[in-house]
């Protein structure tokens, strides 16, 4: 039984200002933090903190960040051997600003990221068709994440597809029309069904929408409303857990890391959303994009209301 997720790697920069820069202006941060960040890897590392090693695919070139976060992935127990090395381009990068009100100014650099090919996922056929889940999101080109797809398909796979950032309706379509659970966050539900979602009979809405492109599981994340899941004829919308939200950043990634884990495990797909919900929650506790990640006692002193 085993956990695959393909997706970008990143190193955040990530300065506090009291407010942001205006064109032209030159701003001093009060303080700055760098470390692991992409989709890709925050999903991976949530699963690794949760008692899972993911098989994690990403692609980082052979510079000095690149070498950085292959040491971080280690020092998270993951395993470095099936990530892909870029001859040329960079490491992928976000470059984050923070200001006093919480909101974020955010410049990626996709990178070696922006360079996965189908002849990439070509390499790595035989662990996607060994893989139980297959985690995915979409800040890498779309033809190697619908190749990652067809592989994992291949063999005996669940695809959970995560559709971060949202692409166009035809990528869209495409894309769910191969996948087995996606699960949007409220924005990205209101870009790909025109709803958006802010309680139970806009959820099951729109959920019937996502349904009829293909994923027989939806799962709508709902930030501080939680979280609605659809399946077979099921509805239900788990309740956010109550926690000090500070940094809400990755929230989404752990729950999709959380839920993996879950569901691997052998839960049912509500028990599964609760867990995912409280992975998610633990994640708004701390600042940070992947540093954000709980571990699995964390999560489960959370789920069974233990201080
Ligand atoms: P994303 O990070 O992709 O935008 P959300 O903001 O919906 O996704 O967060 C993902 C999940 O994390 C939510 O479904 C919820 O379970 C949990 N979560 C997010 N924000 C909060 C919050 N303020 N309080 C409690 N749980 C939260």
């Amino acid at each position: 039984m085993s956990i695959a997720v393909v997706g970008s790697s990143n190193v955040d920069f990530a300065a506090r200002v009291a407010k942001f820069p205006q064109p032209g202006q030159t701003v001093s941060a009060r303080e700055y933090k760098t470390g692991p960040g992409g989709k890709g890897c925050n999903q991976a590392i949530a699963v690794a903190r949760l008692g899972v090693s993911p098989t994690f695919i990403s692609k980082i070139a052979d510079d000095l960040l690149g070498r950085q976060l292959i040491d971080t992935l280690r020092s998270e127990g993951l395993n470095t051997n099936h990530l892909i090395i870029a001859e040329e381009s960079q490491t992928g990068t976000a470059l984050i600003s923070i200001d006093d009100a919480g909101e974020n100014m955010i410049t990626v650099v996709g990178g070696a990221n922006m360079t996965m090919t189908r002849a990439d996922l070509h390499e790595k056929q035989h662990l996607l068709r060994e893989c139980d889940y297959l985690l995915l999101q979409l800040e890498c080109p779309v033809v190697a994440i619908d190749c990652a797809i067809k592989y994992a398909r291949e063999g005996k796979a669940k695809i959970i597809l995560d559709p971060a950032p949202v692409q166009d309706h035809v990528v869209m379509r495409d894309l769910l029309a191969i996948s087995d659970i996606v699960t949007p966050n409220s924005s990205e539900c209101l870009a790909m069904t025109g709803i958006e979602p802010v309680d139970m009979p806009t959820a099951r809405a729109a959920a019937q929408k996502l349904h009829d492109m293909g994923p027989e599981t939806v799962i709508i994340k709902m930030g501080r409303h939680g979280a609605f899941y659809s399946s077979a004829g099921q509805t239900g919308l788990v309740p956010a857990f109550e926690v000090t939200a500070i940094d809400t950043v990755a929230a989404g990634d752990c729950f999709n890391g959380g839920l993996a884990v879950a569901l691997h495990g052998g839960q049912s797909l509500e028990d599964a959303v609760r867990f995912a919900c409280a992975t998610g929650a633990l994640a708004t506790t701390r600042n940070g994009a992947a540093d954000a990640a709980p571990n699995l006692e964390q999560v489960l002193e959370l789920i069974e209301g233990r201080t």
